[in-house]
């Protein structure tokens, strides 16, 4: 069993944006810069946004954080969203999810220029990914690909089940997985909360990825032997022994798996680190007009 190493592979690609950011500098070309828009305190979504910040600083990108309070109003954000729109020094931006119920979250992710885009959360960023274009993918999506391409896992012909249909991780990756293309010319299963016996679909999988956000959902019996287990989930569980009061487990019983598989991400260390890296390939991509030349 081999262990897919997310921190590793993502710091690799963070490397290799650095270089090409120092680059750039050297050139004196425009030096990427990303915006990102907060709304609200929720913990998770702070946590995320620095973390995006800190990335950009340590590859060497510019960034804007935009802060408001939850109770900003949908006309407000949207004017933001229209400024950054026109904003030639911001390359691209995202507007961290999930917003306040009382904004219109598909109005404000259809507000985004598509050629700043850099979440792929714009219908026609979905479109052309579905219709093989360039695209800027979505990030974790695309991160597993990476993932799939590093350790030189064959996906060709092979089955692959993935659990989970939203619109940022598995309805994505099961268009991805089934494109002509390497990582993917997969026969791809998608399974979701109305799937009649689960089990029956992923125990003839080559290729499990679940992202549903139920710790254990995948259980040892719910595999074949030789399995490449992708573990999406990354839920927080009460933990007293850790300082923050919680850990993350994944959709995955890792332990009871893991001897099982050809190759299984770990959580933490596994997907999640890849999120942020593939988003600043898509910054990069964004800053070299690479998608919408
Ligand atoms: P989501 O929008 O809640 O979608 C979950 C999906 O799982 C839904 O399609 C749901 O089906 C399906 N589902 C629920 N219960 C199921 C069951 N018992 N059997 C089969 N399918 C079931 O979640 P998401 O945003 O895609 O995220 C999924 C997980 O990945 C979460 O734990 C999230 O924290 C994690 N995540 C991690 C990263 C990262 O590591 N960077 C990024 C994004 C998400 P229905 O459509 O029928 O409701």
């Amino acid at each position: 069993m081999t262990l897919l190493d997310g921190k590793k592979t993502s710091e690799a690609i963070q490397q290799e944006i650095a270089a090409e950011v120092a680059e750039i500098k050297a050139s004196g070309g425009k030096v990427p810069h990303l915006a990102a828009i907060l709304v609200g305190n929720d913990g998770g979504s702070v946590t995320y946004v620095n973390n995006k910040v800190l990335a950009c600083e340590r590859i060497g990108f510019g960034s804007t954080l935009i802060r408001y309070e939850d109770t900003i109003s949908e006309e407000e954000l949207l004017i933001k969203i229209k400024e950054l729109n026109l904003n030639d020094e911001i390359d691209g931006f995202i507007v961290q999810l999930p917003l306040p119920k009382h904004i219109d979250t598909e109005k404000v992710l259809e507000a985004v220029d598509p050629q700043k885009d850099v979440d792929g959360f714009h219908p026609i960023n979905v479109g052309r990914m579905v219709a093989g274009l360039p695209a800027y993918l979505p990030a974790t999506p695309a991160g597993i690909l990476q993932l799939l391409e590093r350790y030189q896992i064959e996906t060709r012909g092979k089955h692959c089940v993935v659990i989970g249909r939203s619109n940022i991780v598995g309805s994505p990756m099961s268009i991805l997985m089934s494109k002509c293309a390497y990582p993917g010319d997969a026969t791809v299963t998608l399974c979701h909360r109305n799937t009649v016996d689960l089990p029956h679909y992923t125990r003839q999988a080559d290729i499990i990825i679940a992202a549903v956000g139920k710790p254990g959902l995948i259980t040892a019996d719910m595999v074949k032997e030789g399995a490449v287990v992708i573990d999406v989930g990354t839920t927080r569980v009460p933990d007293a022994t850790k300082k923050s009061g919680y850990k993350l487990k994944g959709d995955v019983d890792f332990d009871a798996v893991a001897p099982k598989c050809s190759f299984i991400t770990p959580v933490p260390g596994g997907v999640g680190p890849l999120t942020i890296a593939m988003l600043m390939k898509n910054t990069l991509r964004a800053a070299k007009s690479e998608v919408y030349a």
